[in-house]
Formats: C-alpha cells, structure tokens, sequence
C-alpha cells in the first residue's frame, strides 16, 4: 500500500503539534540522544525533563566523561530514575564505545543494552537515517492501525517498516512517538485527532486493539535485613546481583554472624517482577571492628553513596531521614 497521503498528514501534525522543543529534539549528538532514550525507556517524559537530563548531562557531559568516571558515580547520578541496569548498560557501552558512539545501527546493536529500537532511534534522530523505531507507544499505535490483536516482534517490525516515512524518518519517528503520547493514548484514544486516522483499520473499536494481557500477580518474597549501627555508622556492602547489583545495600541477617532478637518493624516494597516483604532486625554493635563483612558507611553520608529506593526508605522509617 502506499501511505504517501498517511505521510504528508503526519508531517504536518508534527509541525503543528509535535513536541518539537523537547531538548534531546534540539541536538544531532548521538551520545544526548543515547542518554535521553535510555532515561526515556522506563521513565516518564515529564520526569525525565524535570529531574533527571539536565544535572545528568551536566555531571557527564560526553561519553568519554562516562569512560572515565567510576562506576558508583554513575549509579549515583542515576539514583531516582531506577532501573539500574540501564546505567549499568551506559557505563559498559562507554568502556567500548567512548570516545565516539557509532551512528549505524549495525554497529550500535552490538554495544550492551542497545537494542534494535534504540539503535535506529540514535540513528534517525542524529542522522536521519531511514530506520523505524519500535516502543510501547509505536507498538500500540502498530497493532491499532493494522487493527492486530497479537503480533510477534518480528511481525511488529514489519508492520514498522511498512509504515515508515522513508523520506522523512526523523520527523516521521518524532511524530509517531508523540501521536503514542498525545492521541493514541492507551485507554482513550483520541481517534478523531489522528492523523493516521483515514488509513487506520482500528479505529472503529481501538481499544480491541491489542488483546489484553492476563495481568499475573506479582509473586511475593521474603527477607531478614540487618541495619547495624555502630557509632555513627551504618554497615552497608555491595550489591552484586543482576538486579540493582553495584548499588550500596544493607546485609541479610543469615549473612552476619551477630545475635538477633525480634524484627523491630516490618517493611514493604514493589519490584516490577515481584512484591518484596522484609522483616528489618536493628542492631546496635559497640565495636565496629569486630564485624567483618560489608563497609561501614557514616550516616551523614548516606546520600553521596547510590542505594536503590528500598535502603531509603529503610532509612527513612528507621532514622526519621530523609536521602533523596
Ligand atoms: S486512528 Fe485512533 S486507533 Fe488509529 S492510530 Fe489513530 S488514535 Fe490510534
């Protein structure tokens, strides 16, 4: 099919409507756009801008700054967006790529936690190659337009590529990102402002489109965490796992060899996968030597170290602290 006419409708919307000022829109530098469209994956626009791209281009401004720094700092900088392994991802692709990120996707897919969509993000939005791209967003507005209650990934791409403006990606992708955020919008879809409207075979009942998942509950697991004090300090160590691995934590209870009574309170928290119950043992040592495992670190400190959001919160029912 030719979607010439589809085309020309988008272009214009995107003039008229696009988000056009959003900063990562104002530059070709491929390592800025890297950064915004990794901070953009699982974070809102609006966080993103507020809190996050700025101070983050400001402690590193280019990649090579990245190569250079140490790991925790970068963890630090990323304190708040979460998801950690995305900065985990930067710091690794840093070591590989700095002093230049590569502009070709071929080459940018073969760099840790680039995926086929960002990759063709970085190219289309720094060089205007003629590359589609592929986010929640453009999936939704995919499986709508070619009214698909399920599709694999391999088929998403082809209906991508299809559709794609191949004489204008960077306006086209922009536009298509933004009529995800702005019109196509999961639960209201406002089809009569769609420039994609005319040609769209959904649009009679979007919201069939695409069939709901069974949402699954989240599993639920459990954990003895020990917050030991001594003096003023904390005893923290290391996380080595794949989740949060690199940020500061607090030790499990069965890991320390100390005497413990009764749980001084009980805490919650929400991973993406599942529900984290912890049971918090307070632990006050006079000796700080006498512990071997993990580092003592100074309360007063505590906000210069990365932590994830859990080893905050703890804090901050333990201390009455606020770390953020
Ligand atoms: S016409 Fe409606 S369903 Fe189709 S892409 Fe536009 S907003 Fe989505």
């Amino acid at each position: 099919m030719n979607y010439s006419d589809i085309h020309n409708k988008v272009r214009l919307w995107y003039k008229r409507y696009g988000r056009e000022t959003l900063p990562w829109r104002q530059t070709d530098d491929p390592y800025v756009i890297y950064i915004s469209e990794m901070m953009l994956q699982q974070t809102q626009v609006k966080t993103v801008l507020e809190r996050f791209f700025f101070p983050f281009l400001e402690r590193f401004p280019t990649l090579q700054s990245i190569k250079e720094a140490s790991l925790d700092d970068l963890l630090h900088a990323w304190q708040g967006l979460g998801y950690y392994r995305r900065a985990r991802y930067i710091y690794d692709c840093a070591q590989i790529a700095a002093p230049k990120l590569p502009t070709d996707p071929k080459e940018l897919v073969k760099l840790p936690g680039i995926g086929k969509s960002t990759a063709h993000a970085i190219a289309a939005f720094s060089t205007h190659q003629p590359v589609a791209i592929l986010d929640a967003n453009v999936k939704r507005i995919l499986y709508r337009f070619f009214a698909k209650q399920k599709a694999t990934e391999k088929e998403l791409w082809q209906m991508a590529e299809e559709l794609l403006d191949r004489e204008e990606p960077y306006i086209y992708n922009q536009a298509m990102m933004d009529i995800g955020a702005m019109v196509c919008l999961p639960k209201a879809p406002k089809c009569e402002l769609c420039p994609l409207s005319s040609h769209c075979m959904g649009r009679e009942n979007p919201l069939a489109y695409p069939q709901k998942k069974e949402r699954k509950k989240r599993p639920i697991k459990q954990k003895k965490i020990a917050v030991v004090q001594c003096n003023n300090k904390l005893l923290m160590r290391k996380r080595q796992t794949e989740l949060l691995g690199g940020l500061w934590e607090f030790p499990e209870v069965e890991e320390l060899q100390l005497p413990v009574d009764k749980p001084c309170c009980t805490i919650t928290h929400t991973y993406t996968h599942f529900k984290l119950e912890a049971e918090l043992f307070y632990i006050k040592v006079d000796q700080c030597s006498g512990i071997k495992e993990g580092e003592w670190i100074d309360i007063a400190s505590f906000s210069e170290i990365a932590t994830s959001s859990l080893e905050k919160k703890i804090i901050k029912q333990l201390f009455q602290t606020d770390t953020n």
